[in-house]
């Protein structure tokens, strides 16, 4: 991939960042979005943070070739460890890992964070996961996307810190506050595989269990069949 030339995934990301933004971008591998946003004239500064060697790397690498040394600075970090207060960083995006993992690196550096940050989070799989750890810190989703590439349905989920307390139902967790209301195309092919995954895993359930007691993991596979059909209506 050409580094002016991200994926749609990432330049989706990318959207969300405000201008002018002082960027962290936690699990950079290659560092792409935040030199694309720099050459694009975007963002004013980036923190790339990296814990792994490699990926860390290729991120030095490709700034460096840019000449972007100067304005994007490669830390090889654990997390949020990547940003230092002096940074002054206004913008956080986290993107292509797991929802846990994303929520994970949330809650372990919550004394680096100032709260006036936008987090622009892009989970690969686990989105509820991430929106119950949002509402549990009081940050409020300004805004979601749902987009499709190479056959891959991936969300992205931007917050902010709220004034008052945030609350989300258990439908809004599941499906995205602001998703649930659009429910655009993708949203509903993404949903329709869910249910049909769901009630194929029932199934099996159904069949192995012989009439034994209803497993309490095989009454959650069923509210949710519940939840989405009702979403999908
Ligand atoms: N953000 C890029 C994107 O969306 O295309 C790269 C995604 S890549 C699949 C995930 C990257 O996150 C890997 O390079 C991995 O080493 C890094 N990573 C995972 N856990 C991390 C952590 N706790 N701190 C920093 N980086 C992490």
């Amino acid at each position: 991939m050409n580094h002016l030339d991200l994926s749609r995934r990432l330049a989706a990301v990318g959207e969300f960042v405000p201008a002018k933004a002082r960027l962290a971008d936690i699990g950079s591998d290659h560092a792409y979005l935040p030199v694309a946003l720099m050459l694009k004239g975007k963002i004013e500064f980036a923190v790339a943070g990296e814990v792994v060697k490699g990926p860390f790397e290729s991120a030095q690498k490709q700034v460096r070739k840019d000449g972007l040394e100067g304005r994007i600075i490669v830390r090889l970090a654990n997390g949020l460890a990547a940003i230092e207060p002096s940074d002054e960083i206004t913008a956080i995006t986290i993107a292509g890992m797991g929802g846990a993992l994303i929520r994970d690196i949330l809650e372990a550096g919550k004394t680096r964070l100032t709260q006036k940050e936008r987090l622009i989070l892009q989970p690969n799989i686990g989105e509820r996961t991430l929106r119950v750890w949002l509402e549990e810190n009081q940050y409020q989703i300004i805004e979601e996307v749902i987009l499709e590439e190479n056959k891959k349905i991936y969300e992205i989920i931007v917050a902010e810190k709220a004034t008052s307390p945030v609350t989300y139902s258990p439908e809004d967790l599941m499906f995205g506050p602001l998703l649930r209301k659009t429910k655009n195309a993708i949203f509903k092919a993404k949903w329709q595989r869910e249910l049909a995954q769901r009630e194929a895993i029932v199934q099996q359930m159904i069949q192995a269990n012989k009439g034994a007691e209803i497993s309490e993991r095989q009454q959650t596979f069923e509210a949710e069949i519940k939840q989405i059909q009702e979403v999908l209506k």
